[in-house]
């Protein structure tokens, strides 16, 4: 059986070990991931260096299988693409700096705009507390 990362890579291209494994880190992530943290669950064997790591990001974003998102700390994080092709709106905790993907949530006045603009995508990024830095989780 093909796993998930396999089947989405699959019509776009060749599914290698580090493609795979880099989108499969993606999916299972509960939030944004830097460079870092991505290269932090990689085994060596399967991406040797960071350059095949933005490589393979690089492709993924290009063939829209994950997306990445500018930080307000000037890191860039990437998540593994949601099924809406219309961009949704990111949350960054000012408190633990992660950014989270609020895939429901799509920006609403992208779709009230002016006669004669045509909506193409959005970037919305809210800013404040996660539910964990909240106490609410
Ligand atoms: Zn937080
Ligand atoms: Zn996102």
């Amino acid at each position: 059986m093909a796993s998930q990362a396999e089947s989405l890579i699959k019509p776009h291209g060749r599914a290698t070990s580090a493609r795979l494994r880099v989108l499969e880190i993606l999916l299972a992530a509960p939030h944004a991931m830097s460079h870092a943290e991505i290269e932090a669950g990689l085994e060596a064997e399967v991406c040797p260096d960071r350059v095949t790591l933005y490589r393979v990001l690089d492709w993924l974003v290009s063939k829209e299988l994950a997306h990445k998102i500018a930080g307000e700390d000037r890191t860039w994080r990437f998540n593994a693409v949601a099924e809406d092709r219309h961009g949704h709106a990111h949350f960054h905790c000012s408190r633990c700096g992660q950014v989270f993907c609020l895939s429901e949530l799509q920006p609403a006045f992208a779709f009230n705009l002016p006669p004669g603009y045509r909506f193409q995508r959005a970037d919305l990024t809210i800013q404040g507390l996660c539910p964990h830095c909240s106490g609410q989780a």
